[in-house]
C-alpha cells in the first residue's frame, strides 16, 4: 500500500490520466504492448509507474522506466519517490555518469542508453516485469533501437512464460510507425488516448524574424511582465549559454531582493540561504566575473567527474597495426553528447556573454513587481532544476528560462505565456564526411505546437512567437525526421555492431534507414578494418558462416569518435607521434566545404593547372620538405595552419584574400577543430588536447606517418590511372590524360584541375572526394583531394 500526503493527493486528482486509471491497467493487463499518447503534463510520466507498482508489478521484478534526456530520468525519479512516499533506495534513477540504484530499487528510470547496455549483459531483460519507453515521440536513435530490440524481447519472454509488458509513451498521437509497422510489432498494438484539458493558446507572430533571438526574446519579455496580468512566463532558446545570458539579463533588470525578515523567521529560507549554491538566485550579482567563476567551477568539476569515470576505460595508445581495446564500453548517447556540447559551449563564450550584459544593463524598466528568474537545461544540477516545481516568492512573477527540455519532458506549473525563439539546437551531419557539428535550426512545426501548448495548461494562455508566419509556413518542416534516419549509415551500423547487434540489416527499426545502404555501409566498414574480413568457408557449421563479420578492435575504437569511421580510423591511429592535432585540423579542414578558393578554374571546367591563380602557392605549400607525398590534404593543412597564424597576428582577412582561402570556412574550420577537440578530451581519458593557433607544419616523419594515416583512411576510395600507354587513338589519349579508374565505378574519373598532384599525376592515388558535374547532356566524374601511394 502507498501512502501519499493529502497535498501529493490533490495535486494527483487534477490529472487527466487519474481518471483513465481502470481504463489503462485493464489495457495493460490484457495486452503485451500497449502505447499511451496523451498531451504533455497529463500525468504519463509520474503516474503510470505508480499505476503499475500499486497493480504489483513491482513485487518480484522492476519498473523500468527510459527517457532520452537525463535531466528527465533524475526529476521523475525524485518526483514519483516523494509522490509515493518511498525512499530514493525504491524509485531511483541510474544515468552514464551517476545514479542512485539500490538492490531494493522497485521503480527504476533510466536515459534509454543505459537500458540498451543492459540488453547488452542480459537479453531478457530478467530483472524487469515491465519497461516503460517515454518520450518516443522525440525518437531518439537510442528509444528506436529499444522499440525494435523489446519487440522480439516481448514474445521471447512470454514463451518463457515469464511476460514482460511494453508500454511506449508519446507526447503526440503521431505513433503510426509503431502501430502501422507490421515488421516491428505483427499485431498492432492497442492506442490508449488520455485526453486533457487544453485551454486556447492565442498565437502571435512577429512581422520579422530578426536574427538576435536572444535579444528579442529578452524584450518581449520584458514587455509582457510589464504591460500583461499576472502568470508565468516560459522562454524557449536553444542551449545553456543563451540560457543563462537571458537569465542574467533579466535578473538585472528586475533584482529580486529576499526581504530580511522572511529570511529571519523561515529557518528553511535561512537554511537555503546558507546554501552557498543558491547565493546565485537571490543575490543580485554584481560583478558578472563572480558568477562565471562559479559556472566555470562547475563545469570542471563536472567534467572532473567524467574524467574519473572515463579513466577506467582508457584507450590505449594505438600502433599501426596493434589495435588494443579499451577496458569497457562507453555509450555516448545523443542528448548526452549534447550535454557535452553545452558544457564546452559554457567554457568557451564567456566574454562575449558579459559584454552583452555591460551594454544592457543600463536598459531600466517601469515595472516594479520582481521577476523570479530560472535557468532550465540539461547539465543544470538537479537541486537547481527543482526551483521550477517550488513556489515563486510572494508577489514576484516566475519567469523560467529552458532549452527544449521544457517542451515535453518536464512540465513547468503556472505558465501562461511563452516566448518561442522558434529554433533548438540539432546536432546536423555532413553527408559527405559524417562529421557532426550542432547547429542552431528552425523546429518543426509540431514542436513549436507542444512549446504554445504549455500555455494553456492552466488558463487560456499567449504563446509569442519570435519569427513570421511566412517563417513558420515556408521555413519549418511538420515533423522533425526520426534521428536514426538523419544520422549517417556507416556510423548507425557500427554504433549497433558495437552494441552486439549482429543483423542490422534486418534489424525491426520503427522507421528504417535504406537498406541497400546499410548492406554498402557493411562493406565499406569491412574494407576499412572495423569489421573482420569474411571468414573463407571452410568446414565449420552452416550456423557461423551465416553469422556477420565480428567487429574488429579497432572497429570498437573507432565507434569512439564523432566523426565518419574512415576519419575515426585516422584519429585512432593518430594516438601516437603527437599526430592527434595534425589529424583533428585535417578532419576538420576535409569536412568544411570549399576551404580553399578555386579561381579561374570552374568546377566543371577542365583547365590546365595554373589557371588558378593560387595554385603556385598551394604548390609551394604542397612541396614544401617532404610532404608533397601527402598532395592535396596537405596544401589544406597548411593552408589552415597559415591562416590561423595570420588570425593569432590579427591579420587573417589580408592572409585569406592574398592565398585564396575563404574567410568564413577558416573560421568554421576552427570551430569544428575546437568541438572535435574538446569531444576527444572528454572520450578519450588519457588525451588532453589543445587547440594550438600555431600549429607547425608537421616534421618530415610526422608528415610520413600522416600520409600512412590517411592512406589507411581512405582504403576504398583507391584510383588507378588509365594507362595511356596501351591506346592507341591519339584523341582518345588526350581525352584520358587526367582519367582515373575508381573502384566501385565504370567510367573513369578525371583528376580535378586543382590538384597540386596534376602535373605528376601518379599512377596509383586516394581520393577524397569523387563526385560528378553536369557537362552539356553528357555528365562528367572528377576527384578530388588526392594523395599518391608509392
Ligand atoms: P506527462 O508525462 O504526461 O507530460 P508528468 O507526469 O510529467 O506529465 O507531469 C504531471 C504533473 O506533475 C505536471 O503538472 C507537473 O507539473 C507535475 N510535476 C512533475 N514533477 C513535479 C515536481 N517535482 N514537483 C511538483 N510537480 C511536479
Ligand atoms: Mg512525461
Amino acid at each position: 500500500p502507498v501512502h501519499r500526503s493529502t497535498e501529493v493527493q490533490e495535486a494527483r486528482l487534477r490529472l487527466p490520466i487519474l481518471a483513465e486509471e481502470q481504463q489503462v491497467m485493464e489495457t495493460i493487463n490484457e495486452n503485451p504492448i500497449v502505447i499511451v499518447a496523451g498531451e504533455t503534463g497529463s500525468g504519463k510520466t509520474t503516474q503510470l509507474p505508480q499505476f503499475l507498482y500499486e497493480a504489483g508489478y513491482a513485487q518480484h521484478k522492476m519498473i523500468g522506466v527510459t527517457e532520452p534526456r537525463r535531466v528527465a530520468a533524475i526529476a521523475m525519479s525524485k518526483r514519483v519517490a516523494h509522490e509515493m512516499n518511498l525512499p530514493e533506495s525504491e524509485v531511483s534513477y541510474l544515468i552514464r555518469f551517476e545514479g542512485n540504484v539500490t538492490p531494493a530499487t522497485r521503480i527504476k528510470f533510466m536515459t534509454d542508453g543505459v537500458l540498451l547496455k543492459e540488453i547488452e549483459t542480459d537479453f531478457l531483460l530478467s530483472k524487469y516485469s515491465v519497461i516503460i519507453l517515454d518520450e518516443a515521440h522525440e525518437r531518439s536513435v537510442y528509444t528506436d533501437i529499444l522499440v525494435g530490440l523489446l519487440s522480439r524481447i516481448v514474445p521471447l519472454r512470454h514463451k518463457r512464460g515469464q511476460p514482460l509488458k511494453l508500454i511506449i509513451m508519446s507526447a503526440t498521437l503521431r505513433v503510426t510507425d509503431f502501430t502501422e509497422n507490421t515488421r516491428l510489432f505483427k499485431i498492432p498494438p492497442p492506442l490508449l488516448k488520455v485526453e486533457a484539458r487544453q485551454f486556447p493558446v492565442t498565437i502571435h507572430f512577429q512581422k520579422r524574424t530578426p536574427d538576435d533571438y536572444v535579444a528579442e526574446a529578452y524584450r518581449k519579455t520584458l514587455k509582457i511582465h510589464n504591460q500583461l496580468p499576472e502568470g508565468g512566463i516560459l522562454i524557449f532558446v536553444t542551449g545553456q549559454q543563451e540560457v543563462n545570458q537571458l537569465v542574467r539579463k533579466l535578473r538585472r533588470t528586475f533584482p529580486y531582493q529576499p526581504v530580511a525578515k522572511q529570511v529571519t523567521e523561515n529557518a528553511e529560507a535561512l537554511e537555503e540561504t546558507k546554501d552557498g549554491a543558491d547565493a546565485e538566485i537571490t543575490e543580485t550579482v554584481e560583478d558578472p566575473k563572480e558568477l562565471e567563476f562559479d559556472m566555470k567551477r562547475t563545469i570542471r568539476n563536472i567534467r572532473k567527474s567524467k574524467k574519473k569515470f572515463l579513466a577506467q576505460i582508457a584507450l590505449p595508445k594505438i600502433n599501426l597495426d596493434d589495435y588494443k581495446l579499451p577496458g569497457d564500453d562507453t555509450e555516448a548517447d545523443m542528448h548526452e553528447q549534447q550535454d557535452l556540447e553545452e558544457l564546452e559551449e559554457g567554457l568557451e563564450d564567456e566574454d562575449e556573454n558579459e559584454e552583452e550584459l555591460e551594454l544592457d544593463s543600463g536598459e531600466s524598466s517601469g515595472q516594479r513587481q520582481p521577476l523570479w528568474v530560472l535557468p532550465l537545461y540539461s547539465l543544470l544540477s538537479s537541486d537547481k532544476q527543482n526551483r521550477i516545481f517550488q513556489p515563486v516568492p510572494e508577489g514576484c512573477r516566475l519567469c523560467v528560462v529552458s532549452t527544449n527540455v521544457a517542451e515535453t519532458s518536464l512540465t513547468i506549473p503556472h505558465i501562461k505565456y511563452v516566448v518561442d525563439c522558434g529554433r533548438q539546437k540539432t546536432r546536423l551531419y555532413d553527408k559527405l564526411t559524417g562529421v557532426s557539428a550542432f547547429v542552431v535550426t528552425y523546429t518543426s512545426k509540431a514542436s513549436a505546437d507542444q512549446r504554445a501548448g504549455r500555455a494553456g495548461r492552466i488558463s487560456a494562455g499567449h504563446c509569442y512567437r519570435l519569427y513570421s508566419s511566412a517563417v513558420y509556413n515556408d521555413c519549418f518542416e511538420d515533423f522533425a525526421q526520426p534521428d536514426i534516419q538523419r544520422k549517417p549509415v556507416e556510423d548507425l551500423m557500427l554504433q549497433m555492431r558495437c552494441m552486439g547487434i549482429d543483423r542490422v540489416v534486418h534489424f525491426p527499426f520503427p522507421s528504417p534507414p535504406d537498406q541497400v545502404q546499410l548492406q554498402a555501409a557493411e562493406r565499406r566498414l569491412t574494407v576499412l578494418g572495423a569489421l573482420e574480413a569474411q571468414a573463407t568457408p571452410s568446414s565449420s557449421s552452416e550456423k557461423t558462416l551465416d553469422l556477420p563479420p565480428a567487429v574488429t578492435r579497432l572497429g570498437q575504437v573507432i565507434s569512439r569518435f564523432p566523426v565518419a569511421p574512415r576519419f575515426g580510423k585516422m584519429l585512432a591511429l593518430s594516438h601516437q607521434q603527437n599526430l592527434l592535432p595534425y589529424t583533428v585540423c585535417l578532419v576538420a579542414a576535409l569536412s568544411v566545404q570549399e576551404v580553399l578558393i578555386e579561381t579561374g578554374v570552374q568546377r566543371d571546367e577542365d583547365v590546365a593547372p595554373g589557371a588558378n591563380r593560387y595554385y603556385r602557392k598551394r604548390q609551394s605549400w604542397a612541396a614544401s620538405g617532404n610532404y608533397q607525398l601527402l598532395g592535396d590534404p596537405m596544401v589544406l593543412l597548411r593552408a589552415v595552419g597559415a591562416a590561423e597564424y595570420a588570425g593569432s597576428q590579427g591579420r587573417l582577412p589580408e592572409f585569406c584574400a592574398a592565398n585564396g582561402l575563404r574567410q568564413k570556412a577558416v573560421s568554421e574550420v576552427r570551430k569544428l577543430r575546437v568541438q572535435l577537440t574538446n569531444e576527444i578530451n572528454l572520450n578519450v581519458s588519457d588525451v588532453e588536447l589543445g587547440v594550438d593557433p600555431e600549429l607547425k607544419p608537421p616534421t618530415d616523419g610526422q608528415a610520413r606517418f600522416l600520409r600512412q594515416i590517411l592512406l589507411a583512411g581512405m582504403g576504398d576510395r583507391v584510383a588507378r590511372k588509365v594507362p595511356l600507354a596501351d591506346i592507341a587513338d591519339k584523341e582518345e589519349r588526350r581525352r584520358l590524360k587526367y582519367a582515373y579508374h575508381c573502384a566501385d565505378m565504370e567510367e573513369p574519373a578525371f583528376l580535378h584541375a586543382s590538384s597540386v598532384l596534376r602535373q605528376k599525376s601518379p599512377d596509383w592515388v586516394v581520393y577524397q572526394e569523387a563526385y560528378e558535374l553536369q557537362n552539356g547532356d553528357s555528365t562528367k566524374m572528377f576527384i578530388r583531394g588526392i594523395t599518391a601511394i608509392e
